[in-house]
């Protein structure tokens, strides 16, 4: 499927539709970089002398780094077919789950070295008890100035009210179908009326921006992607379609079920013409439309056709306090022992530093073959 290229008005059409280039995303082999950091400004937080002034923390390849993303549980109360088997997986033992107070610590000590931003995620983190709470307490650490979450929905309606008043900034919320068979087909349970009802409560509740990931599927969705693509004419959300990843657990389905953010915009243009836009606030790797009189937008991730590897600013800590520092790739750091035995938070924070060294330039995915041995995002909070 082609590239779909501006035209000078800046809408896209069929015509603009070209074959795609070979894949010519990787950066020009960037020096190593070795963090020089700045004496910071020192103060005292729970007893302990931490930096109080932000710095910027770069990886080797200049990328700075900012974001995390915290799983807080890796179980699900859905079975989606490209995350996990219907069986579930094995669990991590509840005692090597980190507590709130140990998540909250780690967060306290990135944050002096470039952490602003931290998303809430699983698993399906709503299935964990009082993550509002959590939201709350690290809403008010130094330097951190975004709370976002990922959630599949089912239990958004419940907690909305809970998550807004902790201070949750935004949401993104999984929806794969708009049919309640379908539904059950592709998350293996029931659950689209709660879904639902967690999007309008989202609304109610202001959430800002509203994310809706799509996981888009030849034979599984495919035939709803205008559909899907059409609920960010009312609403003001933004539809985001995602191509599937392969992981260990779903190698053939993603084969099978892969297309292209190319095809997925090509089949979207039966909207009609619709114009580039910068995108919602906090926006990532998403490149994002308007569909005409849309109050939302509609956006493509492509981490397989296009990667953006180059602009990553994330890592990932998960819910047994592994710091991952790509999805994909299995180079892992163990912070949860230094923090059972009693690292200082300045300890923390220069594990942080000396783990951005080894962040790797980019993933090695193909179609129908990954490059990590994680089993499903649910392990290390997607
Ligand atoms: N349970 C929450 C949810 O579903 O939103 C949060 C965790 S889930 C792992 C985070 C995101 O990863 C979801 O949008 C989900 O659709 C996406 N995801 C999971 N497995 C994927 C895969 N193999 N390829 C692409 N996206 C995937
Ligand atoms: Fe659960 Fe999210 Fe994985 Fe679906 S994608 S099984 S909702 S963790």
């Amino acid at each position: 499927m082609g590239r779909l290229r501006k035209r000078l008005c800046g809408c896209i059409t069929k015509k603009d539709v070209y074959p795609m280039e070979p894949e010519n995303q990787r950066r020009t082999a960037a020096q190593p970089l070795n963090l020089v950091l700045k004496p910071v400004q020192r103060a005292v937080q729970d007893g302990e002398a931490v930096s109080l002034a932000q710095q910027v923390s770069y990886d080797q390849f200049r990328r700075a780094i900012s974001y995390m993303r915290v799983s807080v549980t890796d179980k699900c109360n859905l079975r989606c077919v490209y995350c996990m088997p219907e069986e579930g997986l094995p669990w991590i033992k509840n005692a090597d789950i980190l507590t709130y107070d140990e998540i909250e610590r780690l967060v306290r000590a990135f944050a002096p070295w470039g952490l602003q931003k931290v998303r809430i995620t699983g698993g399906e983190p709503l299935v964990r008890p009082h993550t509002a709470e959590l939201v709350a307490r690290l809403k008010v650490v130094p330097g951190i100035r975004d709370i976002s979450l990922s959630t599949n929905g089912v239990l958004l309606a419940d907690q909305a009210e809970a998550l807004a008043k902790a201070g949750l900034n935004r949401v993104n919320i999984s929806l794969d179908t708009l049919r309640p068979d379908r539904f059950k087909e592709i998350a293996r349970r029931d659950g689209l009326d709660k879904v639902m009802a967690g999007i309008d409560a989202a609304i109610a509740w202001n959430f800002q921006p509203i994310k809706i990931n799509v996981v888009a599927m030849r034979g599984f969705n495919d035939d709803e992607l205008l559909d899907l693509a059409r609920l960010s004419i009312e609403r003001e959300v933004h539809i985001r379609f995602i191509e599937v990843m392969p992981v260990e657990e779903n190698l053939e389905l993603e084969k099978e079920a892969h297309i292209s953010a190319d095809e997925i915009l090509y089949r979207l243009l039966e909207l009609g013409e619709f114009q580039p836009v910068p995108g919602p606030a906090g926006n990532g790797p998403a490149r994002y439309f308007q569909l005409p009189g849309a109050k939302g937008t509609v956006g493509v991730i492509s981490p397989m056709s296009h990667n953006y590897c180059d602009k990553c600013n994330r890592v990932r800590l998960t819910a047994n306090g592994g710091l991952r520092l790509c999805l994909f790739g299995d180079n892992e750091i163990d912070l949860r022992t230094p923090l059972r035995t009693g690292a200082s938070l300045a300890d923390l924070g220069d594990i942080f530093k000396a783990a951005l060294k080894i962040k790797p330039e980019r993933h090695y995915l193909g179609i129908g073959k990954t490059a990590s041995t994680m089993r499903a995002f649910s392990q290390v909070g997607g």
